[in-house]
């Protein structure tokens, strides 16, 4: 087989559908490692091949049309299909496809982009966003974050102040320092991670986490509290940054009760270290704000984010850089020996401006917070009649629900049954894409999503839930 007759040019996208699904699984098996998959039997399993894209939906080489509930991976925030963006790549392209921003040289999208970026980030406290450095993604980022936390400290003369405190179950990226701040024991026990001087506390998870008869807001403060125990362990003069997601996503859209961020806040002004806002799901509209720290209401000092700043479309990262790290770096710092040859990319940095214009104009950021995120806060509560859920939280456009095998006791299923990725099969033949953490469900759709689309999706989830039911009678 003829690798380029399975490439399809644009204008024959369709075609791809018409192409030998066979043939591109076994190509795509015998030569391309994807990230996150067991490789053993993905010949035998074949890969599904996604070939096109429109508004929330994508399509597979066999034609089968797909509600994409998860956004791509959290990202497809503008939805799919949206010409400015396709534009504003090629316009860019035509002008001034690359050049670097190393060793004072700069270019215009980049600038753009780093002001656009400022004037959107909320003030919070009297604290502002006036500096950005770019990346071309998550993991990228949050390895500035921790190059960035040392240098501060250093140029403060507490050098000793190294450790970076983060959460179980975090996800921040898969590079070393990414997969070490995040908390995934599967990616912490391949290749000794994590690096030195990371540490863990636990994740603010009321479902399985709380003691019986605790309420909500007393568990919040008592989590919060385990940070506050952790700095005490280590040494408050050795701790360097706090680093956490405002929802924790990947790790199954973990929503922390009110009481959390508040005591969180405290606690780090008390301390004096560092906090990094990791909003690479959560920012650009996903919970209803540009910076999903204005919803909660802390003052971070460093933000991470990529995915929904482009929509997915192109990647880019980066670290939105507080006043007082900023001030920190820029009079006392000299040169930042640390950059990327596509930090500040001007065609990233072009789609991205083009993508937040389009979210502006079409106000995605105001509808979800104050029309379709409440819309859909309403209908996926709903979720907890079914006999198969024992919780159902919405956040924005994040949302969970959690299997039980018992909803009086909320007792959960022997997780040997794989009881969400039986329902994660039932999504992807009802043409739903949904994803299983454990037994937990997810979602993030995009953010255009009308109120006759949520509804369509909470019928393929109702109906996904009730075949899995059977499966189980
Ligand atoms: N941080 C968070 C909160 C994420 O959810 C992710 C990816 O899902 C990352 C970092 C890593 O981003 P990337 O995959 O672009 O490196």
């Amino acid at each position: 087989m003829n690798p380029s007759t399975l490439i399809a040019p644009p204008a024959l996208v369709r075609r791809a559908e018409q192409q030998d699904t066979k043939a591109i699984q076994a190509l795509d098996s015998a030569h391309y490692l994807h990230p996150f998959t067991d490789h053993a039997g993905l010949a035998s399993r074949g890969a599904r091949v996604i070939t096109r894209a429109d508004n929330i939906y994508v399509w597979d080489s066999e034609g089968a049309k797909i509600l994409d509930a998860m956004s791509g991976l959290w990202c497809v925030n503008a939805g799919y299909g949206r010409k400015e963006l396709a534009d504003a790549a090629y316009q860019q392209m035509m002008t001034l496809p690359f050049y670097n921003s190393f060793f004072n040289t700069t270019n215009v999208p980049a600038v753009q982009l780093a002001t656009k970026l400022a004037s959107l980030a909320p003030k919070v406290g009297g604290r502002s966003f006036e500096h950005v450095f770019f990346s071309s993604s998550g993991s990228e980022s949050n390895d500035t974050n921790v190059r960035m936390v040392r240098r501060y400290w250093d140029l403060l003369g507490q050098p000793q102040r190294k450790v970076i405190i983060s959460r179980n179950n975090a996800y921040h990226g898969s590079t070393m320092a990414g997969a070490s701040l995040g908390g995934m024991g599967g990616m912490h026990a391949q290749g000794d991670l994590p690096i030195p001087n990371i540490t863990h506390i636990e994740q603010p998870y009321f479902f399985e986490n709380a003691r019986p008869g605790e309420s909500e807001a007393d568990f919040g403060r008592r989590a919060a509290g385990w940070l506050e125990a952790k700095i005490l362990e280590v040494g408050a003069d050795k701790v360097a940054a706090f680093i956490a997601e405002p929802v924790q996503g990947a790790g199954g859209v973990i929503i922390p009760p009110e009481t959390y961020w508040p005591e969180i806040q405290r606690i780090v002004d008390q301390y004096g270290i560092l906090l990094i806002s990791d909003e690479v799901i959560c920012a650009f509209g996903r919970l209803g704000h540009w910076f999903a720290y204005e919803k909660f209401g802390y003052r971070p000092d460093l933000v991470t984010f990529a995915k929904g700043v482009t929509s997915g479309y192109i990647p880019l990262g980066g670290v939105m850089v507080g006043d007082r790290v900023a001030r920190v770096l820029i009079e006392k710092g000299g040169e930042f020996n640390h950059g990327y040859t596509y930090s500040g990319h001007p065609v990233a940095c072009a789609v991205a401006l083009a993508n937040l214009e389009l979210m502006e104009r079409e106000n995605l950021v105001g509808r979800v917070k104050d029309d379709t995120g409440p819309y859909l806060a309403r209908r996926f509560a709903e979720l907890k009649d079914h006999p198969l859920v024992g919780g159902a939280e919405t956040c924005g456009f994040v949302a969970g629900l959690v299997l039980v095998k018992n909803k009086a006791t909320n007792a959960m299923f022997d997780a040997d049954l794989g009881v969400g990725m039986i329902c994660r099969g039932h999504c992807f033949k009802n043409g739903l894409i949904m994803r299983a953490v454990g037994d937990r469900m997810i979602i993030a759709p995009p953010l255009v999503m009308t109120h006759a689309q949520i509804d369509e999706m909470m019928a393929l989830i109702v109906r996904c839930l009730d075949a899995t039911l059977d499966d189980l009678r």
